[in-house]
């Protein structure tokens, strides 16, 4: 096989979403996995929809991300320029050789005319398609004369068409292959003569994305289902300039939160979620939180947008960029649209959470928990606080917050839980056995046995035994395992709270 080149070949009409970013990670995926180049092409063609601030996004979501392309607008290899808007000149020599051969034509109708005769088909139940069947009706160079035709070119007013069918042609369908949905048999017949290139001088989405994949050498055309129709246009193209056909696979459609309909970007404000990688300012007033800016390791992210349409083929869920590359097969794309399913980003988030080493949480966070709560803490039991923290978070930037809470004494949030407790003169021993234990006793093993062995003592159980405690030490019913947060608490502030709580709760045995 010659050289992988797969590229991305984002419009530049807006921010970057979801559903670009999987089609970029699946583009980069893949040529990464087959050792080729990954390449960033930007199709600006469309100078009406042109968003000025979508580049600069679309660039840095993928920088955030770290699918970083071989080639690029800013890091341009030998097939540039990366921008079709400075290929300009390159487009009109190909659709000329198409005039030339026949196989494109020059059209001058008015676009007023051609909505009235599509209203006039809607009105009738039917489709106006511009093709075979009616192009000698209207106004092109096949139904005028040359003279004609000339008098129009001069104007300046016209599009080019392609002859996607000829009547009486020996081939009225067209096969092709897609990787993801096997064989594809398409009716010529039912082709419309798209325009391929506009009187702006620019060529449209067909005729530059083709003749670019070819330039650019790309063996792989991976992109979203809505090209889908396309594909027989894009065929014929190849055959008619006499190209080589790339490899395609058309990736399924990322659903709603619902799974009803596609994911669009209004979605995120609808469902309260993020649809973008990294926020995007719409306007002055208006921004979008990306999910950088929530809080989204990179990682996570990558993985949770990898499995929106694809799997492994095993039970493994979790991998990081360079394992995805190690992994991705393009056959177990799904074909079916995929869910988004934000809760599986943030278990996604979670998970990947824990993969980090204690170590680097600690240099990262350790002065932030010190000082909120070195007062409490057995400081050589930060990196235990910091491993029984990680597993309980989302975010990473919640660690400080989730840490000193799993350390909290509240008073007045004792009283309130200790209703929801059975208390009674045991329990109470069974707390003032903790307390003269926990002074002694070094070993946390010993001081756990030494507890349980106490419960059994005074027939308390378990579940209550344990409920007190936790209630004593941290004034809350559930949470972090309690042996754990006993050992990372000091034996100063474990002597603090068990006397206070042993009070709060002799007052109120005397009071009932
Ligand atoms: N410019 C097209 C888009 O915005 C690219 C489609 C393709 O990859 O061929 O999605």
């Amino acid at each position: 096989m010659s050289k992988v080149r797969l590229r991305f070949a984002p419009s530049p009409t807006g921010p970057l979403h979801i559903g670009g970013l999987r089609t970029a990670l699946y583009n980069y995926l893949i040529a990464k996995r087959l050792d080729g180049s990954f390449i960033l092409r930007i199709e600006d063609t469309d100078q009406k929809r042109f968003n000025k601030n979508a580049e600069k996004h679309i660039l840095d979501s993928l920088l955030w991300c770290k699918i970083l392309p071989d080639e690029s607008p800013i890091s341009p290899g030998k097939f540039g320029p990366y921008r079709q808007s400075e290929r300009k000149e390159i487009y009109k020599n190909y659709v000329d050789k198409l005039i030339d051969q026949g196989k494109a034509y020059y059209a001058f109708d008015d676009v007023e005319e051609l909505n009235l005769l599509r209203k006039a088909h809607e009105k009738k139940g039917e489709t106006f398609i511009y093709n075979w069947e009616n192009r000698k009706d209207l106004k092109n160079s096949i139904s005028l004369s040359d003279k004609e035709t000339k008098v129009n070119l001069d104007n300046g007013n016209y599009v080019i068409r392609f002859n996607s069918f000829q009547e009486k042609s020996e081939n009225e369908f067209i096969v092709f292959h897609d990787e993801i949905r096997g064989e594809i048999k398409v009716d010529l017949k039912l082709l419309d003569d798209k325009i391929i290139f506009k009187n702006d001088g620019m060529p449209t989405y067909h005729l530059a994305n083709v003749v670019d994949d070819h330039l650019m050498e790309i063996s792989h055309v991976v992109r979203g289902e809505e090209w889908l129709p396309s594909l027989a246009l894009h065929h014929l193209l190849y055959e008619a300039f006499n190209w080589e056909k790339p490899i395609f696979a058309h990736l399924p459609l990322i659903l709603k939160p619902t799974g009803k309909g596609k994911l669009s970007k209004r979605d995120g404000e609808k469902f309260g979620i993020p649809v973008y990688p990294i926020e995007w300012q719409e306007n002055k007033n208006l921004s979008y939180l990306g999910f950088r800016e929530i809080g989204f390791e990179i990682d996570a992210f990558v993985n949770f947008i990898s499995m929106i349409g694809w799997n492994p083929g095993t039970e493994d869920e979790i991998f990081s960029l360079k394992e995805l590359v190690n992994n991705f097969d393009i056959k177990r794309i799904i074909k079916s649209g995929a869910k988004y399913d934000y809760e599986k980003a943030k278990w996604f988030n979670l998970e990947h959470l824990k993969r980090i080493e204690t170590e680097s949480l600690k240099v990262e966070f350790s002065n932030l928990i010190l000082d909120r709560i070195d007062n409490f803490l057995n400081t050589n039991k930060i990196n235990k606080l910091i491993e029984l923290t990680k597993e309980r978070i989302n975010f990473k930037n919640d660690l400080v917050d989730e840490a000193c809470h799993i350390l909290d004494y509240d008073s007045n949030k004792m009283k309130e839980n200790l209703s929801k407790i059975n208390l009674n003169e045991d329990i109470i021993k069974l707390i003032n056995f903790f307390k003269n234990t926990v002074g002694n006793e070094i070993e946390l093993n010993n001081l756990k046995e030494d507890y349980f062995n106490e419960m059994k003592n005074l027939n308390i159980k378990v579940g209550d035994g344990m409920k007190s405690l936790r209630l004593c030490l941290t004034s809350q019913l559930n949470g972090a395992d309690l042996f754990t947060i006993i050992d990372i608490l000091n034996k100063k502030t474990i002597n603090t709270r068990l006397e206070n709580s042993l009070k709060i709760m002799y007052d109120k045995i005397r009071n009932n």
